[in-house]
C-alpha cells in the first residue's frame, strides 16, 4: 500500500513531547524529506517536567529539550518547528489547545498530519491521548472559516488537511519502507542526550523496525493507521 501513497507537499507531525515523533514516525519523516516534502514538527509541550535533577528548573529544561529537538529534527531534514509550550504532564483536551493546534495548521498548511493514535487501547499517558485528540480536533476546526475566526488574516486562511497518519497505533493499515532512513532515526534519537542514554534502547528501535518490516518482506518499516478525511 505504501508504494501507492501519494507524497504530500507539506507533512506536519503533531505530538506531546520532545522525542515522541522521533520514536514514532521519524524514519518516515526523513524519507519524506529526502523526497522533497517540506516537513514540520509541532510540539504541544517542551518536556519541562521530566527530570530527576533537583537543580533543574522547568524553564531551563524546556530550553534544553527544544535545543535537542531541533538537533534531532536536523538529522531528519525537518524544516520548521512550532513549540506550543504547554506544561509537560498537564495537557488537557480544551478549546484553548484545540485553537492553538488549529492556528498552527492554518499557518503551516500541511496536506498530511502525523500524530499519536488517540484511539490506541490502554494508552495510559494522558499527554499522548490529548495530543492525538487535539490534532484531530484541530484538523476539523482548521477547515471551516467560522471556527476560530479571530485567527484569520492575510496568509492565515482556513485550511483542509485531507490525510492523517496515526503513529503508535495497534491497528496499522499502512507501512513505509524505512530501511534507507533508519540510521537517521537513530541519529535523531541520539540527539535527545538528556533523555536517551541507554544504547540498548536504540538497539530495540532497530529490532522494532525490523519486526514491523518482516511482516511485509522489508528490512525495516514504520507502520501507521492511515485515515482519509472526507
Ligand atoms: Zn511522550
Amino acid at each position: 500500500m505504501a508504494e501507492k501513497f501519494e507524497l504530500p507537499k507539506r507533512a506536519m507531525a503533531i505530538f506531546a513531547h520532545p522525542d515522541d515523533a522521533d520514536f514514532g514516525c521519524s524514519a518516515t519523516m526523513a524519507l519524506f524529506a529526502e523526497m522533497g516534502v517540506h516537513t514540520i514538527y509541532c510540539l504541544l509541550t517542551s518536556g519541562n517536567k521530566g527530570t530527576h535533577d533537583p537543580k533543574m528548573s522547568p524553564t531551563r529544561l524546556a530550553r534544553l529539550r527544544e535545543r535537542e529537538q531541533r538537533a534531532a529534527g536536523a538529522e531528519l531534514g525537518v524544516k520548521d518547528f512550532v513549540f506550543l509550550r504547554h506544561d509537560d504532564g498537564e495537557l488537557e483536551v480544551s478549546m484553548k489547545l484545540r485553537g492553538e493546534v488549529c492556528r498552527a495548521i492554518r499557518e503551516m498548511k500541511p496536506d498530511l498530519v502525523l500524530t499519536q493514535d488517540p484511539w490506541r487501547p490502554y494508552q495510559i499517558h494522558p499527554d499522548h491521548r490529548v495530543a492525538g485528540w487535539s490534532a484531530m480536533d484541530g484538523i476539523i476546526a482548521a477547515r471551516d472559516h467560522l471556527f476560530f475566526p479571530e485567527q484569520l488574516r492575510r496568509g492565515v486562511t482556513h485550511h483542509r488537511v485531507p490525510r492523517v497518519l496515526l503513529f503508535g497505533t495497534t491497528e496499522p493499515n499502512i507501512w513505509f519502507d524505512v530501511s534507507r532512513t533508519l540510521d537517521k532515526k537513530i541519529a535523531a534519537l541520539k540527539a535527545h542526550t538528556s533523555q536517551i542514554r541507554n544504547p540498548a534502547l536504540l538497539d530495540r528501535m532497530r529490532q522494532w523496525a525490523a519486526t514491523t518490516g518482516r511482516a511485509w518482506g522489508l528490512e525495516a518499516a514504520e507502520a501507521f493507521r492511515y485515515l482519509e478525511l472526507g
